[in-house]
């Protein structure tokens, strides 16, 4: 594939350009009236992009030809130019570079398993977080994605699948999690929209399930107790990743603002209001937070709050990212810590480190590869 010369060129300037998927549904008519539309014509354009996952308005064949154009560059400008493609696990999980309008990058992370697909996608180019072992806090943020830039990862997501591209299926994408670069409660609206028309039904949205959709947060609790009242039952994770304040001041700096006690006390809300189980999610850091004594700690700190039943630890293996001191666990180490959470009765589960290999795993999304 051609390689663009990327960094070398300039930002444009500006907002991203508006999208259908900026748009709520009462938007996108009002939309197409303003284009001198009947207002039926947003559900046929809804039909193509959602039901048929066309998003060329010259092949939206069941509207007038002379409107295709305008329509086209005024609401189906390119958002995201397919940059580079990396695939592992036998062409089972893909890592996608696009690149924006304004020449920032991202990446998205499509990992196909054997009854189902989940797609891993970016909130913001970068991250203001700045946690020390994250290669993409390490770059700093850039900008937040628009709704539409949001939204289009699954599109082309879903597009892929559809074509065949991925070995072993055709079907729809199953799960969503904000996983990619930035944090998703840092740019709430755009991330909030986006969610809606994942689970819009047809023919306004993918008709996805709040289920299948995991947000993961470093703990921002205003935003959480924001998206607790939303009413939606999507997955939360935390990334608590030390079950101490000193420790997590380190790890997770917004920890100074929201520390470990409220950000616990948050999600155990998020849990109990939405019946949803939240997924503590904790990096395995060799001699830095993976010692018996802390999962004990751990195991106090989530137990403080009564029933089990809320919570779910998820170990993941740490992708070291280049000049970082910190490094993974050792297999020993991890295995005693696993043993007990479980002594302790909590749910616990080690993830599997798909796409490590391409620097498509968890926290290893730069885009500074071009
Ligand atoms: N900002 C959000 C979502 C992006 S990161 C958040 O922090 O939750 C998704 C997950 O990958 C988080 O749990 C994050 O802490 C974890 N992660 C970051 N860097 C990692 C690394 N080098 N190895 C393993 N996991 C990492």
């Amino acid at each position: 594939m051609k390689q663009l010369p990327l960094v070398f060129e300039a930002p444009k300037r500006g907002k991203p350009p508006k999208h259908w998927f900026d748009l709520d549904i009462d938007e996108r008519r009002e939309a197409v009236v303003a284009m001198g539309l009947p207002k039926f014509r947003a559900d046929q354009i809804s039909r193509q992009v959602f039901d048929r996952l066309e998003d060329d308005a010259e092949q939206f064949t069941d509207l007038p030809a002379a409107i295709r154009g305008e329509l086209g560059e005024q609401l189906f400008p390119n958002l995201l130019t397919h940059v580079q493609q990396q695939t592992a696990d036998a062409g089972r999980t893909v890592k996608t570079l696009w690149r924006l309008h304004d020449a920032t990058l991202l990446e998205s992370v499509l990992m196909r398993y054997p009854s189902r697909s989940t797609l891993c996608i970016s909130s913001q180019a970068g991250c203001g977080m700045a946690c020390p072992f994250c290669a993409t806090g390490q770059g700093g943020l850039k900008r937040n994605l628009s709704q539409a830039e949001i939204t289009a990862q699954v599109l082309a997501a879903d597009q892929a699948l559809a074509s065949g591209a991925i070995p072993g299926t055709t079907g729809r994408l199953n799960n969503i999690v904000f996983m990619g670069m930035g944090e998703p409660l840092a740019n709430y609206n755009a991330v909030l929209g986006a969610i809606r028309t994942m689970l819009e039904p047809s023919p306004n949205g993918f008709g996805m399930s709040a289920r299948g959709i995991t947000v993961s947060t470093v703990g921002l609790v205003p935003r959480i107790q924001q998206l607790m009242d939303e009413g939606l039952p999507l997955t939360l994770a935390l990334s608590l990743h030390a079950p101490v304040d000193e420790l997590r001041d380190e790890l997770v700096p917004i920890n100074t603002r929201w520390p470990v006690d409220e950000v616990v006390d948050a999600v155990w809300n998020y849990a109990e209001k939405t019946k949803r189980r939240v997924s503590i999610e904790y990096a395995m850091m060799r001699d830095i937070n993976d010692s018996v004594e802390q999962a004990e700690e751990l195991a106090r700190l989530l137990k403080r709050r009564g029933d089990w039943g809320w919570v779910h630890v998820n170990l993941i293996p740490l992708n070291p990212t280049p000049g970082s001191k910190w490094t993974a666990s050792r297999k020993s180490d991890e295995r005693a810590f696993i043993d007990t959470l479980e002594r302790r009765g909590v749910p616990v589960t080690l993830r599997d480190t798909r796409g490590s290999e391409i620097d498509g795993a968890c926290g290893q999304l730069a885009a500074a590869a071009v």
